[in-house]
């Protein structure tokens, strides 16, 4: 399949495309030929310094801090409006970026417009205070206003779709940008900033520095003119930031790595259930926060339903991302592909039985990891209790509903959690004893935009999505105390 020719990309400062103040250019390869596709401007400590000086200004000084709520809004529903123009060609671009099949990244980008508009939508409706009377005395209230100039820091699986799941609630809530793109996923935060020179949004509320985390996201950590870092990543990088944001005493918000466990009773509705879990740790090559990494079958299911995984692992479609048949690409770099097929070693060592699909023969060059299972795993094996974030299944038998849950609680990790069964009680209750910030009962993964995204435990810190990232991250609540009468003072030293 012929692949786009794409441009190299500079940074976007103040309304410009520019080069990196003195660093150079770092290459971006592609993950299903493995060769060069352009070179991306190498951004550091200078760069976030004059982005948030820029940033600073126009929250400050700019028409964006003191913009009617309309107004502003109308750039928001614009900057939808023009992403939903674009999904095609900025599908392309992420799967040419990513190695995420094409038919999956059409659905996040659409996904990502309508983050726009959720956000359009929610601050009109959510973003207002309280009012708290206090007899005739006092009538107290709040208001939630801006930070100011706030951090983004996002990773390479689902770029743009996470970038704009973090742009739109800052900007909406009327906070300028700088946004740190994964240095392995930079060519979606470019269109963005294009899309936002066409929506004509004032200079210096968006701003993109692409970089490396070790310079151009710590810089951007460390920086005193940024109030919040938004940071989606590994569980060990958000805790060297918040480490690093600590001197400059600023809010973070953490959505971090998982080993979702994906828990299947004897009762359940076995081809939904053997779907769900198929789909939920191979969709997005398995390079997803909230994958179904553990799954955990009941001992009278047990036979059949790996007999209906090794079927289905043989046939899922392996291929070109840019095949709108492909199921699963190739990984997102050699080094990660190294990574997770380092795993596969381990979990022979530890005793698993490994099943795996066929790479054809034509797709050598990429980073290819057919979709595998492994069998006969133990909760406490590191293939269990890793966070291997590939598309790589283990597989853990169980009798009772008590030794499930405590093994589904033994990890690290608390993003998300999967129940299957028919028995409504044991499905809440079971929902409710797993450690994790999202359950779904009888459902894969569908999340509606309302409501509040994050994990427990090593999966993060703090909740966005929803009403919670515009009320709990991109505001600041300020409480507003009126006297109505004449209530008592002391008049000490009168
Ligand atoms: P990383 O933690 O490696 O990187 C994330 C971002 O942080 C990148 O932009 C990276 O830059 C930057 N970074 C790295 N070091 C620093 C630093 N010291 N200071 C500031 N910034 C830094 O994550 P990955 O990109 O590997 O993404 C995969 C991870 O993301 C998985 O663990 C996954 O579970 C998690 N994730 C969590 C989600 C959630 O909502 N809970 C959703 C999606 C993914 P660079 O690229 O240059 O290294």
């Amino acid at each position: 399949m012929e692949h786009k020719k794409v441009e190299d990309v500079k940074l976007y400062i103040d309304g410009s495309f520019v080069d990196a103040g003195g660093s150079g250019y770092f290459n971006n390869l592609n993950p299903f030929t493995n060769e060069v596709m352009n070179r991306v401007a190498k951004g550091g400590k200078t760069d976030i310094e004059k982005a948030a000086h820029v940033a600073n200004e126009a929250f400050q000084n700019g028409p964006w801090g003191s913009m009617k709520q309309k107004e502003r809004m109308a750039y928001i529903d614009r900057i939808a409006d023009l992403i939903a123009e674009e999904v095609e060609e900025i599908a392309v671009l992420e799967s040419l970026d990513t190695g995420l099949p094409i038919s999956q990244t059409r659905k996040m980008v659409s996904r990502a417009s309508e983050n726009f508009r959720f956000y359009s939508r929610m601050v009109q409706s959510r973003m207002h205070g309280d009012a708290y009377q206090v007899d005739d005395e006092f009538i107290n209230y709040t208001v939630y206003q801006p930070l100011g100039a706030v951090g983004l820091i996002t990773p390479w699986n689902a770029p743009f779709m996470l970038t704009t799941w973090k742009v739109a609630p800052a900007l909406a809530t009327g906070n300028t940008v700088i946004l740190k793109p994964a240095e392995l996923s930079p060519l979606s935060a470019n269109k963005l900033a294009e899309i936002m020179v066409r929506a004509e949004l004032p200079k210096g509320v968006f701003n993109v520095v692409h970089g490396y985390g070790e310079t151009a996201g710590d810089a951007l950590v460390k920086n005193d003119k940024m109030k919040a870092i938004s940071f989606t990543g590994e569980t060990v990088t958000g805790k060297t930031i918040i480490k690093n944001s600590a001197d400059s005493l600023k809010k973070t918000s953490m959505e971090l790595g998982g080993k979702s466990p994906l828990i299947v009773f004897d009762d359940a509705d076995f081809e939904r259930a053997l779907d769900a879990a198929v789909w939920g740790i191979f969709s997005f090559n398995g390079e997803r926060c909230t994958a179904n990494s553990r799954v955990f079958l009941h001992k009278s299911i047990e036979d059949k339903f790996v007999e209906e995984l090794r079927k289905r692992v043989d046939k899922i479609s392996i291929g070109d991302p840019m095949n709108p048949a492909t199921e699963v690409g190739p990984l997102i770099d050699k080094g990660h592909f190294d990574k997770v097929t380092g795993y596969i070693d381990i979990a022979r060592e530890e005793g698993c039985e490994v099943v795996q699909g066929t790479v054809p023969g034509a797709m050598k060059a990429g980073n290819f990891v057919p979709p595998t299972i492994f069998l006969n795993a133990k909760n406490n094996m590191r293939v269990c209790q890793d966070e291997i974030f590939g598309p790589i299944m283990s597989v853990i038998a169980f009798e009772t509903e008590e030794e499930v849950i405590e093994m589904a609680n033994d990890t690290e990790y608390g993003l998300a959690g999967y129940v299957w069964t028919n028995d409504i009680k044991r499905g809440h209750r079971v929902a409710q004893a797993v450690d994790s910030g999202m359950l779904w009962i009888n459902a894969q993964n569908i999340r509606d935009l309302r409501i509040p995204f994050g994990g427990m435990k090593g999966s993060g810190v703090g909740r966005e999505g929803g009403h919670f990232a515009i009320l709990e991250f991109y505001t600041e609540p300020k409480a507003i105390h009126v006297a109505l009468g004449e209530h008592r003072i002391p008049q000490w030293g009168k």
